[in-house]
C-alpha cells in the first residue's frame, strides 16, 4: 500500500442514523430476496424484485449505472465470485449456491451488504463453504472496536477461513462506505500490514466488511462480459457482507435489522 494517504471520513450521530436507514433498506431487500430464491427462478426477476423495493421506499440503487453496471444487484451463482450480473436466462436450480450484493443510497448515503443463499438442498461441501464465510464475516465485525487495528478485522477474516482449507479471494475487499459506496480504508480479507494494518479503529468509522470465499484455490479471473468474476478452478465460492460502524461501546452493524445500536 505504500505510502498512499488513507483518507478516512469519520461519521457524525446523525449521519449513522441515516445510514442505518439506508441499510435497513438495504436489509429488507435481502429478506425479500430469501424468500422469493428458489429454483425456476431466474437472477432477473430477483433483480426486478430489488427495483420494486428501492421504488417503494424512495431509494436509489447504489450499484445501478456504477462505472455502468446495468443491474441493482450483483447475481453471483456457484462459480461466480462477484459482479455477476442478473440474467432473464438464468434460472436458479436446485442445488446452486447464489451471491446477492445489493446497495441502496438513502438521503446521499450508502447501505452495503450481501448474503449467499443455498437455493435448495445443497451439497454439505456448499453448506460448510456458506457456514464458514458467514462465520469469517462474524469474527471480523466482533473485531470493530476501538483501539483494535484494521489488521485485527482483516486477520480475523483470514484466521477463520483458513483452518477449513478455502481460499481467501484477494483480487477484491471490503472498504469504507458513507457519501460514496468506496471510501478508504480498503479492508482485505488477509492480515494486511503497513499502514493500512496499523491503522486504529476509532468511533465513526464504518466499514463494508465482506469475506469473498472460494472452495478451492484463492485465485479468480474475469469474463469477456468485463464483470463476472469467476473462481480459476471453476469451484464455488461464497460472499457475505455487512456494513459496520465502530461505536465507543463496539460494532453497530448497520445491515442487520436486529443489531442494536450500542451507543
Ligand atoms: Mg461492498
Amino acid at each position: 500500500m505504500g505510502f498512499k494517504m488513507i483518507n478516512v471520513q469519520l461519521k457524525s450521530n446523525e449521519e449513522l442514523e441515516i445510514m442505518r436507514r439506508a441499510n435497513i433498506v438495504v436489509a429488507e431487500v435481502h429478506a425479500l430476496l430469501r424468500e422469493a430464491a428458489s429454483p425456476g427462478v431466474t437472477t432477473a426477476e430477483l433483480d426486478r424484485i430489488a427495483r420494486r423495493h428501492l421504488d417503494k421506499r424512495g431509494a436509489k440503487s447504489a450499484f445501478l449505472g456504477y462505472h455502468g453496471f446495468p443491474a441493482v444487484l450483483c447475481t453471483s451463482v456457484n462459480e461466480k465470485v462477484v459482479h455477476g450480473i442478473p440474467s432473464d436466462k438464468e434460472p436458479l436450480r436446485d442445488g446452486d449456491i447464489c451471491s446477492i450484493d445489493f446497495g441502496a443510497i438513502v438521503d446521499g448515503y450508502v447501505g452495503d451488504a450481501a448474503q449467499t443463499l443455498a437455493i435448495g438442498k445443497v451439497s454439505e461441501r456448499a453448506a460448510k463453504l456458506l457456514e464458514v464465510t458467514r462465520g469469517a464475516l462474524g469474527a471480523a465485525i466482533e473485531q470493530c472496536r476501538p483501539g483494535r487495528r484494521l489488521r485485527d478485522v482483516c486477520g480475523a477474516v483470514e484466521e477463520h477461513v483458513t483452518p477449513h482449507g478455502f481460499g481467501v479471494v484477494r483480487d477484491f475487499v471490503g472498504h469504507g462506505i458513507g457519501r460514496k459506496m468506496h471510501e478508504d480504508p480498503q479492508v482485505p480479507n488477509y492480515r494486511v500490514g503497513g499502514r493500512l494494518g496499523a491503522l486504529r479503529l476509532e468511533p465513526g468509522l464504518v466499514i463494508a466488511i465482506e469475506p469473498m470465499i472460494n472452495e478451492g484455490t484463492f485465485e479468480t479471473k474475469t469474463l469477456d462480459d468485463g464483470w463476472t468474476v469467476v473462481t480459476a478452478d471453476g469451484k464455488l465460492s461464497a460472499h457475505f457482507e455487512h456494513s459496520v460502524a465502530i461505536t465507543r461501546n463496539g460494532p453497530w452493524v448497520l445491515s442487520d435489522p436486529e443489531a442494536i445500536d450500542p451507543r
